[in-house]
């Protein structure tokens, strides 16, 4: 079994002094059993890069580019964030995927370019309540997956998968830990098929992962921890649930 990942996602949250104290509070709190990583709006990565210097925390960032570098307004690219010790990259996550239109294809494509410059791509796959409601939901995910695996070849190893039902995410809905189990282990499966490492690779659930969900979460056997949205910007709940995952 892969040693557990916590990601926390920040999203469009946060300022210079809230994230201080949070990341004071944590770096207090923790060490813990299991990797964490905290993934920042892009304006905050500098100084949160700083902060974390030398800690157990290592930082990423929610998105990142497709392409190299140029006439790409707004983008931020791999290489940028190398050069301050990125460590992950959030690609796909549904909010990208419902707000900006990107598309199977593009998602790869930005894990293909994160992993060009070392950065680890979490990539996000899940699906709706409607499209989970008309039983499509092995479908849906199988799909979203299959495009990067199409696209990375023999370098999908190196990727994180994030499992994360579009109903379950901000929501306070979670998907039961049987039912994340299901998922994750179709997830596997379909990894198993393409690498003969996917026993090692991570699988992370992401979806109102609170402290006293945690543990049954990341007890299933095909759940390697966790994408944290609203239970990461408070360091007491984001600590409880490192805590759970070891
Ligand atoms: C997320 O945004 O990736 C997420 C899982 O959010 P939340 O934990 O708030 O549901």
């Amino acid at each position: 079994m892969p040693r557990k990942l916590v990601v926390g996602n920040w999203k469009m949250n946060g300022s210079r002094v809230a994230n201080a104290e949070l990341l004071a509070a944590l770096k207090v709190a923790g060490p813990w059993d299991a990797d964490i990583a905290v993934c920042a709006p892009a304006p905050y990565l500098g100084e949160v890069a700083l902060s974390l210097q030398g800690e157990f925390i290592a930082w990423g960032a929610q998105d990142v580019s497709a392409h190299e570098s140029g006439a790409y307004t707004g983008e931020v690219s791999a290489a940028m964030l190398a050069e301050f010790g990125c460590k992950y990259a959030i690609v796909g996550h549904s909010e990208r995927r419902a707000y900006h239109a990107e598309s199977d294809q593009l998602v790869a494509d930005k894990a293909k370019a994160a992993l060009a410059h070392r950065l680890t791509p979490i990539v996000c796959v899940g699906e709706t309540l409607a499209e989970r409601e008309a039983g499509h939901t092995d479908e849906v995910v199988k799909r979203q997956l299959s495009a990067v695996i199409h696209t990375l070849g023999h370098c999908i190893p190196q990727i994180v998968v994030a499992y994360e039902p579009v109903w379950a995410i901000g929501t306070g809905k979670t998907a039961s830990p049987e039912q994340a189990q299901a998922v994750h282990a179709l997830l596997r499966a379909q990894l198993k098929a393409a690498t003969e490492h996917a026993a090692d690779m991570r699988i992370l659930y992401g979806g109102s992962v609170k402290a006293d969900n945690a543990a049954q979460l990341f007890g299933q056997a095909d759940i390697d921890g966790g994408l944290i949205g609203g239970a990461s910007l408070k360091a007491a709940d984001f600590a409880a649930i490192c805590r759970a995952a070891h």
